[in-house]
């Protein structure tokens, strides 16, 4: 391996760019930041900036001050500079670590100029992955997991052929409302919901770990990642979130991955995969009692999980629906106009007012992103 490695990171000042910037403070002989972008963020991006001495930087919104960023540092802005980014000649890989379905467009420029992709963000497979995987084959790009859960398969799976894969599945911790009774769900605050018991991750994801809607979610990863069916893919809650998945192979062996639950440990594999190197922190601790429970996940508690998994086989242009009403009943509930339980509402009302289409174009599918988009804020204006 010819050190040290170039990467871009985009989504730098998020939950997933923090995990990525640890494991680089770990290995700086081995990974060197030519590139980092944010939406918004302009001061933690321009300390970034200033830590690692990144060349690029980029803020894809074109709002906000424009504070002086160190004389070795080029700042662009817009959208187009996050993707002149995301292709940048000097790059051997490209962290997307971009929240909801503003990573379609920086992974597939990352994707068409051959780089290793190190995808964290799922919505751009939920929406685009058969165009996703398609181009990573067109091109010759590698697309490495970084979700634990799929970084968690793909070690799984290494040097075992594909027919050999029975199914795999997935684990869920349940989230903060495991046990709460149904009929207190449409109570719970932002605060509670804020409050997950193992993970500690960006305001969306969080909410979608609440909802399941993010183990949904990873179901369709899951299927454009491995190239599997939908009947190939199982949920199970594991509350306390170490075990992250398991492969079941066709004689019946069952293939798990283990950490305790922090994305330095997927980040580092996926970045510095196929070498293995000194992690960022502990791992399991066998010395104290441990209990690995599984169950399965109760429909009538999680909508948002039969609805992800009904526009999963639905197939098409559903689950891009499923996951656009989300993100925009997502945006409501943290803006306090709509209740817990109204998520899944506003899911299932856009998913029935939206037809599915197939279709091979981005301007398809961004189109219809933003229709879905405009139909779910209708839904909310009704019930808000
Ligand atoms: P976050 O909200 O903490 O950070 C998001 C990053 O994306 C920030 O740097 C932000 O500036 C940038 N961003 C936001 N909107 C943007 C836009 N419109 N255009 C360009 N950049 C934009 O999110 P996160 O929790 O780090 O999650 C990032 C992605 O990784 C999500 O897709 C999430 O599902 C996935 N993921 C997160 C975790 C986790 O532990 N946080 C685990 C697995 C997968
Ligand atoms: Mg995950």
């Amino acid at each position: 391996m010819n050190y040290p490695k170039k990467l871009v990171l985009l989504g730098a000042t998020g939950s997933i760019g923090e995990s990525t910037l640890k494991v680089i403070r770990k290995h700086p002989d081995k990974i060197q930041v030519v590139g980092i972008s944010a939406n918004q963020q302009v001061d933690k991006l321009l300390n970034i900036a200033e830590e690692f001495k990144v060349p690029h930087a980029c803020l894809s919104s074109e709002k906000g001050s424009s504070p002086t960023f160190p004389s070795f540092t080029e700042l662009k802005r817009g959208e187009e500079s996050l993707q002149e980014l995301a292709s940048l000649v000097d790059a051997d890989i490209v962290v997307i670590a971009v929240v909801g379905a503003a990573g379609l467009i920086p992974t597939l420029a990352a994707l068409k100029s051959g780089k290793d992709v190190v995808l964290a963000n799922k919505e751009s497979l939920v929406i685009g992955g058969e165009m996703v995987t398609k181009t990573a084959k067109k091109y010759g790009a590698r697309i490495i997991p970084a979700d634990s859960e799929h970084n968690g398969i793909f070690q799984c799976i290494q040097g075992q052929p594909q027919q050999s894969i029975e199914s795999i599945i997935l684990t869920a911790s349940g989230g903060p409302f495991r046990d709460l009774p149904i009929d207190q769900l449409q109570q719970v605050t932002i605060e509670q919901t804020l409050c997950h018991p193992n993970w500690s991750m960006g305001k969306k994801i969080t909410v979608d770990s609440a909802t399941m809607a993010n183990k949904g979610l990873e179901l369709i990863e899951a299927r454009w990642l491995f190239n599997l069916e939908p009947k190939q893919l199982e949920v199970v809650i594991h509350p306390p979130s170490i075990v992250h998945a398991i492969v079941r192979f066709i004689d019946g062996c069952c293939l798990a991955q283990m950490t305790p639950p922090s994305m330095t440990f997927a980040m580092q594999n996926a970045i510095l995969f196929p070498e293995r190197h000194q992690g960022v922190e502990s791992s399991i601790d066998f010395s104290q009692p441990l209990d690995l429970s599984f169950s399965p996940p109760s429909m009538d508690r999680y909508p948002c999980l039969r609805l992800a998994q009904e526009s999963m086989d639905e197939g098409y242009s559903a689950p891009l629906v499923f996951n656009a009403s989300n993100e925009i009943a997502v945006d409501a509930f943290l803006r306090n106009r709509i209740g817990f339980l109204d998520i899944p509402r506003i899911i299932e009302n856009t998913l029935n007012l939206s037809e599915s289409i197939s279709t091979e174009s981005i301007e398809d599918l961004l189109t219809l992103d933003s229709e879905t988009r405009r139909i779910a804020a209708t839904q909310i204006d009704l019930l808000a």
